[in-house]
């Protein structure tokens, strides 16, 4: 690090106007800003930090993690944000750093799942009436689900247009009315759309028939982070130079330079800047960009969709329900369908984690706590009468929360394929990382991963390049890692 200039700061605080500053500073090795300090961001900043660059990273929030956010308040690991690896295989990029901490693994489903991140093997669903449904019932709507989401690719062969996945689905049960459900089958039915949202964080009708089914999942099933996600980003997180409760409002670019100001006030100056805050941070204008960002990426930022989940923790005293990994209720229409994922299978402790997606995560918002709360209560109590009260309950807000404005980005109808590519690609010295900029995964904590590492990648190229230094220095997290590698952890294989 530089020495401190007289105000106290450090070289890459420095207030006043940007040009004269710039005349003054000597710029020694490159320098860059990380803004976010979620997976992506903390990622870039190890790699850029490990390659012997400059790095301060700048986080709005008085902690890290963002979107991986492992609360301890029950006295255990609560994740209200990511808590499953999707892909439970050596290809995960994340795999070397939960086995090198030994954090253990429950899979929950393996590759194919019609109910993706969950098998069919352990689960319990109600009706409205509290009644059971058979799971011979349960298991044969989800083959007939799964045969229509099959002829839905017809559908998409024979229109050059995208649609709604809900209205492929309305198409194929037309011409083939022999895939029609009616009554419990039918709830059930609806039910498994309420599980495909979930996993998009929207609405089937927004859901996009051309690209649903298009994204690149890795091998090996799906597995819930035992002791929650955050060790993870604690061990990434170590010596780095991390600004907590720095929230950036203005990004200036001049001269290959960027000027980045925060909140109260303090500018902050480096060769160049990393944001990896949310999609829908950007798309709602919270950070000002002069210059102003060209056109190719702004839309490429408002075509991108964001979609919304919610998770509300229940913390009991003692385990009243039954011994499955879900708890589902079924009902007319999607939306009034509910689950409760069962963590007390998982890791030992008494918490049912009811999840919403979509609209209904945006209206679960509107309620308080205590409403949530009572809402999701009045659910599990018409499943299992003699429900308790919790002790202890956490609600999340993904959606209104200003430092997220949404779960994690989605394929809306009818937009250019190239969108992420556009959200990736940097505008000079300006490099766009984080789960909306990974081609591949988006969505996912490993692809958010693994586009900080490639942002870093290019940026370091670029500044070495400009500053005339040999390629002497190699991202080389993996490879450190893999030192350590030992094979994953998993439970219930
Ligand atoms: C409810 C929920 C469940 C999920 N489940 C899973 C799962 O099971 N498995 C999985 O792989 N993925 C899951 N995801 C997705 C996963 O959490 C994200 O893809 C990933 O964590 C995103 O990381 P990121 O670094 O891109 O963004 P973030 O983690 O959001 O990091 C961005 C950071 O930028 C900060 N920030 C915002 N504005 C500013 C500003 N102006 N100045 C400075 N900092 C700012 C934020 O506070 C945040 O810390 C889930 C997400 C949610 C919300």
């Amino acid at each position: 690090m530089e020495p401190k200039n007289r105000s106290g700061r450090d070289n890459f605080a420095i207030s006043g106007i940007f040009l004269s500053q710039l005349e003054r500073q000597q710029p020694p090795s490159p320098s860059v800003i990380v803004i976010g300090g979620g997976i992506s961001g903390i990622a870039a900043a190890r790699a850029l930090s490990n390659a012997s660059f400059k790095v301060i990273l700048l986080e709005s929030r008085n902690r890290l993690g963002g979107r991986v956010h492992t609360d301890y308040s029950f006295g255990c690991p609560i994740d209200m944000g990511a808590s499953w690896l999707h892909g439970v295989c050596n290809e995960n990029p994340l795999a070397p750093f939960i086995s090198g901490l030994g954090l253990r693994l429950y899979r929950t489903s393996g590759d194919n799942s019609v109910l993706y991140d969950h098998d069919l093997e352990s689960y319990a669903l109600f009706d409205m009436d509290g009644h059971q449904v058979p799971q011979q019932l349960v298991i044969k709507v989800g083959e007939i689900f799964e045969r229509i989401l099959k002829e839905t690719e017809k559908v998409r062969d024979e229109h050059a247009e995208d649609m709604p996945l809900l209205q492929a689905i309305s198409i194929v049960l037309d011409r083939n009315p022999q895939l029609r459900q009616e009554g419990l089958a039918y709830e059930v039915l609806q039910w498994y759309i309420c599980r495909m949202e979930a996993w998009f964080a929207a609405d089937v009708d927004t859901i996009s028939l051309k690209s649903w089914d298009q994204e690149h999942v890795l091998s090996g099933g799906h597995g819930l982070m035992v002791q929650g996600y955050y060790p993870v980003i604690r061990a990434l997180a170590k010596d780095l130079d991390i600004r907590l409760n720095h929230k950036v409002k203005k990004i200036i670019q001049c001269c290959n330079k960027v000027m980045i100001t925060v909140e109260d006030g303090t500018n902050f100056v480096a060769d160049a800047a990393i944001i990896t805050v949310p999609l829908g941070v950007l798309k709602a204008n919270m950070i000002e960009f002069d210059p102003m960002l060209p056109e190719w990426k702004v839309s490429a930022i408002s075509d991108l969709g964001v979609g919304n989940e919610n998770k509300i923790a229940l913390h009991f005293n003692t385990v009243f329900w039954p011994n499955v990994e879900v708890l589902g209720m079924v009902a007319q229409t999607s939306y009034a369908c509910g689950y409760f994922l069962n963590l007390h299978k998982a890791t030992g402790h008494p918490v049912l984690v009811y999840m919403a997606a979509g609209r209904f995560a945006h209206d679960i918002e509107k309620l308080s706590d205590e409403e949530a709360v009572n809402f999701v209560m009045l659910q599990l109590k018409k499943m299992l009468p003699d429900a308790r009260e919790p002790v202890q309950y956490l609600v999340s807000r993904w959606g209104t929360d200003p430092d997220f404005l949404g779960s994690y980005s989605c394929d809306l109808v009818g937009k250019p394929a190239d969108l992420y590519e556009r959200f990736r690609a940097p505008v000079d010295n300006l490099y766009f990382a984080g789960e909306a900029a990974s081609v591949d995964h988006s969505g996912s904590v490993h692809g958010a991963y693994t586009s900080g590492i490639m942002a870093a990648e290019d940026c370091r190229r670029r500044l070495l390049l400009q500053h005339g230094i040999s390629d002497l220095f190699q991202i080389v997290l993996r490879e450190e890692m893999s030192e350590v590698m030992v094979p994953l952890q998993i439970s219930r294989m």
